[in-house]
């Protein structure tokens, strides 16, 4: 960004040069030099502040052709922040809202016609790392996403829980050994794990959208099944055992059935149109 953009989105804003600085949190000097082209300016407080004026611009177009806004949107972050518990349903209403206001149509297709927004900034620090994984995530295949994004949870788990063990390895270099074994455990665990979450997901999505016969809750009972079975399957080849006392069956067996519970109602929201990651 140069200083005539720096500027023209200073305009679109209606920032002066201390309100710019006020909104920013930085001294006015330091303002001023962006200004005046003598400092640069940040990539991701460019990235800001295009976006904030290109949405500021969308508004006035909007305004400008006389489309008219919509009331419901309006109030729906209010209704969110009142009950935020209820996000899945605040979600689906959203969902069911736009397909079927004329307001917001018109809207839609109103935007469609102007530029397409630049992209929003990042978030800064460990959160920005984590957006842009996810974001990286999102051109994989869909059958991977799961499995990369557990591994790479859980590896970055151990790897700051090992960090403590920081002070031993230092006196004892075998600890180094142990410590990189479990993390490459912990993430390959996972990302096995991931695989298999996301393709009994696929398959009870698939499911329970193509099937009069199952209902939610038979599919959900499957999915957690064989969510389970392939999950202890490793423990039960490494140690050449299955669970023998009755209780651990007993536990396996209501593991099993709450998370049905939790994949029905899952599949629920998804038949009423609440958008999921994987899908
Ligand atoms: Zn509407």
């Amino acid at each position: 960004m140069d200083p005539a953009e720096l500027s023209a989105a200073c305009e679109t804003l209606g920032f002066t040069t201390s309100d710019l600085a006020s909104d920013l949190g930085i001294p006015i000097h330091q303002a001023e030099a962006w200004l005046a082209g003598t400092l640069d300016i940040p990539r991701r407080i460019a990235m800001d502040l295009r976006y904030r004026a290109a949405v500021q611009q969308q508004d006035r177009a909007l305004e400008a052709a006389g489309i008219p806004r919509c009331e419901w949107i309006a109030e729906w972050p209010a209704r969110v922040a009142a009950k935020p518990r209820k996000l899945d349903a605040h979600l689906a209403a959203l969902t069911a809202h736009v397909e079927s206001c004329g307001t917001c149509q018109a809207v839609d297709a109103f935007a469609a016609t102007l530029p397409p927004l630049p992209p929003s900034p990042p978030p800064a620090g460990v959160e920005g790392v984590v957006t842009r994984f996810m974001a990286w995530t999102d051109t994989l295949p869909v059958w991977a996403r799961p499995a990369v994004q557990a591994g790479a949870a859980f590896g970055a788990m151990t790897v700051m829980r090992n960090v403590f063990a920081i002070p031993q390895m230092m006196r004892d270099p075998r600890v180094v050994g142990l410590v990189l074994m479990a993390t490459a455990a912990a993430t390959l665990g996972a990302g096995y794990l991931g695989l298999i979450c996301g393709f009994v997901y696929r398959w009870m999505v698939r499911t329970s959208a193509g099937s009069r016969l199952l209902g939610t809750g038979s599919i959900g009972l499957a999915g957690a099944a064989a969510l389970t079975v392939a999950g202890g399957a490793p423990f039960a080849l490494y140690y050449h055992t299955l669970p023998e006392a009755g209780f651990a069956w007993g536990a396996i067996g209501f593991f099993v059935c709450v998370t049905g519970l939790l994949f029905a109602s899952w599949l629920r929201l998804e038949q009423k149109g609440v958008k999921r990651p994987y899908l």
